[in-house]
């Protein structure tokens, strides 16, 4: 089953990345961003991956239609290198500042946000079995952007679901879910309230089963999926949804396996791919040396598996696994006193004494 544009395209990526060394676009962010940036080049240096970092900044710049915008050469470098590893983004609050997050998304077609989250063996949380990956519309649904006010205290915000854009993400999560040995593909929904937008999205994945019979499916409403969740989490798979949703859903699945400074997510599009920590720019710990870098290191580790260099993405993984089981370097967020650079350092080790 090799027919779809995703999976050629996906596969023409894969020998581009097996040929040598390659170089990666690297958007350090802001906040803890630069550290735990600093980390993972650090860790990625022991483990000799081959790859090269082209650091590039999105402060965004004034263009010459006086507008503020993505600068120039951060988007030619993704362009060109068609593979980017990204940390926290500030936004500013208020009006007129446009989340350079969303910006980027819609910059380089980034439709499907992938976002495992994995009981770590050795930290306690609430269940041990969860293993679910949800998988996020990006480009639309109530995240179009599109708000006007219709009278003085009257707005109005649209919810924007295409047929292109729920296809393409559905099948995006069945060629997933085969690719990475997985079982079952839950389509979360409200359609029977938004029986038209929902209802379309839901359609699609329905359609995107049909063609798709070797991977199991299953429809459930959205709020019987957080009450499952928190009750049940190993009930769940994949889990494939309109943007909103995702958003919400994944930090709570984030929440069951340790928090925001444990969760990796990749942003897939058309023209490549963007990996990120899930979590913020931290404002209230950054340059304390207090940062969790596992996100963002884990984040990496999808990339390399991506990039196709699944030995390279088991060693570090590993490391850090074992770093996390043995608990002596455990950041704050995780119970322990251990510093950044102290949790990095023995990652290195542990990949160094393989
Ligand atoms: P946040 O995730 O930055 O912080 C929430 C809490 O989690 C804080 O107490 C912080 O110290 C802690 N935390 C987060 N990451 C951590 C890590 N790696 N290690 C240890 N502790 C960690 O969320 P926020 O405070 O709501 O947002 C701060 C800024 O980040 C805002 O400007 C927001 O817009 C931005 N943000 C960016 C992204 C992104 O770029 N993808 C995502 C979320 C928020």
């Amino acid at each position: 089953r090799t027919t779809s544009l995703l999976k050629s395209l996906i596969g023409s990526q894969l020998r581009h990345y097996s040929e040598g060394v390659c170089t990666v676009t690297l958007i350090p962010g802001d906040g803890i961003g630069p550290e735990i940036s600093a980390a993972v080049q650090k860790i990625f240096t022991v483990a000799h991956v081959p790859i090269e970092w082209e650091v590039v900044s999105v402060t965004p710049v004034k263009g010459p239609d006086g507008k503020f915008g993505i600068p120039q050469a951060a988007i030619d470098s993704v362009n060109k290198n068609t593979i980017g590893l990204k940390g926290p983004l500030m936004t500013p609050v208020g009006k007129g500042h446009r989340s350079l997050n969303l910006a980027l998304r819609k910059e380089f077609n980034l439709y499907a946000n992938v976002r495992p989250c994995k009981s770590i063996e050795g930290y306690k949380t609430l269940y041990d079995d969860v293993d679910v990956v949800t998988i996020r519309e990006n480009t639309e649904g109530e995240y179009s952007g599109i708000e006007h006010e219709i009278v003085d205290g009257v707005v109005q915000s649209i919810k924007l679901i295409t047929e292109g854009a729920s296809r393409r993400v559905a099948e995006f999560a069945f060629d997933y879910a085969r690719n990475n040995g997985r079982q079952k593909v839950t389509a979360v929904h409200k359609a029977n309230i938004m029986r038209m937008s929902d209802g379309l999205f839901l359609r699609c994945c329905r359609e995107a089963a049909e063609k798709n019979p070797d991977i199991r499916f299953e429809e459930r409403y959205l709020d019987t999926v957080c009450l499952n969740m928190v009750q049940d989490p190993g009930m769940y798979d994949v889990l494939v949804m309109p943007n909103l949703y995702g958003d919400i859903l994944s930090d709570l699945c984030a929440g069951l396996v340790g928090g925001l400074g444990l969760t990796p997510s990749g942003n897939i599009g058309t023209q490549g791919a963007i990996f990120e920590s899930v979590h913020g720019t931290a404002p209230d710990i950054a340059g304390q040396d207090k940062a969790n870098p596992t996100a963002l290191l884990l984040s990496a580790v999808m990339m390399l598996r991506y990039m196709n260099l699944p030995e390279h993405a088991a060693k570090i993984e590993r490391a850090c696994y074992a770093t996390i089981k043995e608990g002596k370097y455990l950041t704050a967020d995780l119970g322990g006193k251990g510093k950044c650079s102290e949790y990095t350092d023995e990652i290195c080790q542990k990949i160094a004494a393989e």
